[in-house]
């Protein structure tokens, strides 16, 4: 092994030299191999004509949704468009690279994205994004964090107290525990009958006494309980928030599921009113969304079996012993007039 006494017995004495740094201006290309590839510098083009904000120059567009949450739109890509043009134009703009045309005439533009979406080519739809601010309950976000490509930021209920804010439904809507569907509650109760009023009372006052649990949450933290272990003792109905991006072909996913009638009544009208933000941006993909996607009926191979076997005078019975693709089927019968 080498002998590192000396040299360690120099370093430490002789005070540290300053490092001579070399400092070119970056565009000498010869300095630096990397930007001997690049431009020397930055080409700026102009756009072609004027050119429009599509939140109409608004920081921020909102519904309130709940009794405390709101959904706020706060931002847009591309924010900026072609006057006279949606920001659909970043769709077609996109997927007309491959052969280097632009934006062309808006009925084309419209006939493309429709076409884009009919057959799921689904990558120019994700240059569209947004950003949301958005407040709701605790377990409406626990729903909402299950869709995973969006990019979230959340408030810290570590840094910062939890706002004394709690989701409480009207008596009127108070909902009944489904009979045929396990994760479902559609029916209210009935407020003309006096037990079942009662029921629905009782709901209520017990969020009441949950929370009346946020004074003691308080008084712990004031007492020197960290904010991290205090919050364990808060209901879900306590209101979080978070900035929430995503780009658009996966907020209509997050639509689709979330405000079709399967979900929770209280995520659909959060899912309503993104649709309604960004529909007067994105226009033509929100009409063909709703003409291919959320109006649409899919059809599965055994349902087209069936309906073949109907036109040829049979009973149009599904061939399954599945009761829940059974009924299923039953309801899209109806629903097409079978
Ligand atoms: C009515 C309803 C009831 C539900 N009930 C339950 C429940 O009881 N329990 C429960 O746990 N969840 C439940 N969920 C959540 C559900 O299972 C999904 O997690 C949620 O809807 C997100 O869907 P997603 O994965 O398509 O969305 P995202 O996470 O937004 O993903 C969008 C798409 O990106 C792709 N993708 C994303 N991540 C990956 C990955 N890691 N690998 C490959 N592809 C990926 C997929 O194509 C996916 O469809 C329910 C959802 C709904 C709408």
């Amino acid at each position: 092994m080498a002998d590192l006494s000396s040299s360690t017995a120099a370093t430490t004495t002789s005070p540290l030299q300053p490092i001579q740094v070399d400092v070119k201006p970056p565009h000498v290309p010869s300095a630096d191999p990397v930007r001997a590839l690049m431009s020397a510098s930055i080409t700026e083009t102009a756009p072609e004509g004027p050119q429009r904000d599509v939140m109409g120059g608004a920081a921020r567009r909102e519904f309130k949704v709940l009794d405390h949450g709101f959904v706020a739109l706060v931002d847009a890509m591309p924010r900026l468009v072609p006057e006279g043009y949606t920001a659909d134009q970043a769709i077609v703009q996109a997927a007309r690279v491959s052969y280097g045309a632009g934006t062309k005439q808006i009925n084309e533009d419209r006939g493309l994205i429709r076409y884009l979406l009919r057959h799921r080519h689904t990558t120019p739809f994700e240059m569209v994004e947004f950003k949301f601010h958005i407040a709701m309950p605790i377990f409406i976000a626990r729903q909402w964090i299950r869709h995973r490509t969006a990019n979230v930021n959340e408030y810290s209920a570590r840094y910062s107290i939890v706002k004394d804010r709690f989701y409480k439904p009207s008596l009127e809507s108070v909902r009944k525990q489904s009979a045929s569907n396990r994760q479902g509650g559609e029916q209210t109760f009935n407020v003309s009958d006096e037990q079942q009023i009662k029921t629905a009372q009782d709901f209520l006052a017990f969020l009441d006494h949950v929370e009346t649990l946020y004074g003691k949450y308080l008084s712990l933290t004031e007492q020197g309980v960290s904010r991290e272990l205090a919050r364990m003792g808060l209901p879900v109905n306590v209101y979080t928030e978070w900035y929430w991006k995503c780009d658009l072909h996966n907020i209509l996913r997050f639509i689709s599921l979330r405000l079709d009638s399967h979900a929770q009544l209280e995520i659909r009208a959060y899912a309503q009113a993104m649709l309604d933000l960004i529909e007067p941006i994105v226009p033509h993909t929100v009409e063909a969304w709703k003409d291919y996607e959320f109006n649409a009926l899919h059809l599965s191979a055994l349902e087209i079996q069936a309906i073949r076997e109907l036109r040829s005078g049979g009973s149009g019975t599904l061939n399954t012993t599945n009761k829940r693709e059974q009924a299923e089927w039953d309801t899209k019968r109806a629903s097409l007039g079978l």
